[in-house]
């Protein structure tokens, strides 16, 4: 009945054993109410204090600045997609320094992988006004090796540019980003927009650096449902235009809109209550752990572990990423024998390591070490595998 396999998954992904312990204990009656978290209004006082809490240890886990909202919204990654773009144009920032409506400000990306790809397309399924500051992928792979220098960009002056975006760890492809890599290149007066839906609570954020931050909670933090976004407080003000219901862009819905949940005291409409309270529970767990510096020392042991035998092992094993950009999270690699692909997947399965297959889009296989995972299982499929290449080579 105790049965738990080594996850592997990508998102949604393994949550830590301490926590579901928790919520299993929880799940009949919560806080001595009779009732479980799932089945109590949003408005009850027991919710009100784990959405309360969530707030709070979230900003402590990442010492959030002052000057900056934590929302707790749905839609996930694809929602903040077009949210980001949403909010970001309707802002009095923006607005103000869009002088020129015949020359529109331009919604710069950086693209590396296939999320930042997808950003970019919704931005522009919303009449936005892209412009690519570079695409990262490979012409002759198709894959993401890499990200070109600086000096290969294509940076517009800041003027002409409503925001810059970039995913700061691409989950498919397997790129991250360095912790300071893309903001120097930017100075203040444009919002630096970053998606860290796939290595949120894992490293330090210096916010102060960004406009909006946002983050699925299907990986890191939680069960699907939740995304929490981080941004800057002037960013949500409006002139009176915007303000008004004569808003400069139709189709703007509540639901996407961060005004919308600031003047409706965080909580306007019912949120995902029993996302928020599990992702609740984990970052007290990692507070606990150690917060996240600890989560980024474990990350890197875990992810060197991974990649120290994929590079003594090249004979067998391939993962071309510059290892600069090699990501904490989600390893990807393939085998130089692709006929051996099922057989991994069945003995691994048969060792009870699952979820370890590639994204449908790219093939081979990834195995992603969220926070929930240890270095144990790490070890342990590490070992697998060595083990595996031993018995095929
Ligand atoms: N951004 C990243 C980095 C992701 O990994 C994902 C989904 N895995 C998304 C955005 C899209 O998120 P969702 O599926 O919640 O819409």
């Amino acid at each position: 009945p105790n049965f738990r396999a080594n996850n592997f998954s990508a998102g949604p992904s393994s949550i830590p054993e301490e926590v579901l312990t928790v919520v299993q204990r929880d799940l009949f009656n919560f806080d001595n109410t009779g009732i479980s978290v799932m089945e109590m209004s949003h408005r009850s006082k027991s919710f009100t204090k784990v959405f309360k809490e969530a707030e709070e240890d979230f900003r402590k886990l990442y010492d959030v600045p002052d000057n900056y909202y934590v929302l707790f919204m749905q839609g996930g990654g694809t929602g903040e997609f077009a949210a980001v773009y949403l909010n970001l144009i309707n802002s009095k920032v923006i607005r103000q320094k869009q002088r020129d409506s015949s020359n529109p400000l331009k919604c710069a990306y950086i693209v590396s992988g296939s999320w930042s790809k997808l950003a970019k397309k919704e931005c522009e399924r919303l009449g936005g006004q892209t412009h690519l500051i570079v695409d990262c992928q490979d012409s002759a792979s198709g894959k993401y090796l890499t990200v070109p220098p600086v000096s290969d960009w294509d940076i517009l002056p800041t003027q002409d540019l409503a925001y810059v975006y970039y995913c700061d760890n691409e989950t498919i492809g397997g790129l991250e980003f360095e912790s300071d890599s893309v903001y120097p290149h930017f100075d203040n007066s444009v919002p630096i927009v970053c998606d860290i839906s796939s290595n949120a609570l894992t490293r330090k954020v210096d916010f102060s650096k960004f406009g909006i931050v946002y983050a699925g909670a299907q990986k890191n933090m939680g069960p699907s449902g939740l995304t929490v976004v981080v941004v800057r407080k002037d960013l949500v003000e409006r002139d009176s235009i915007a303000q008004s219901q004569i808003n400069p862009l139709p189709g703007f819905p509540s639901v996407l809109d961060y005004k919308y949940f600031v003047d409706g005291g965080f909580m306007p409409h019912t949120p995902t209550t029993f996302s928020i309270y599990v992702c609740g529970l984990v970052f007290k767990y990692i507070l606990q752990k150690g917060g996240v510096d600890e989560m980024n020392r474990l990350s890197v042991q875990k992810s060197s572990l991974f990649y120290n035998l994929i590079d003594s092992n090249p004979q067998f094993l391939n993962n071309s990423i510059d290892k600069r950009y090699r990501s904490r999270l989600n390893c990807v690699f393939t085998l130089t024998n692709p006929s051996l692909d099922s057989k991994l997947l069945q003995d691994a399965a048969n060792n009870n390591f699952f979820e370890i297959k590639g994204h449908r889009s790219t093939g081979g296989f990834r195995a992603s070490f969220y926070n929930a995972i240890t270095v144990n299982q790490v070890s342990l499929f590490v070992e697998f595998l060595s083990k595996f290449i031993q018995e095929n080579s």
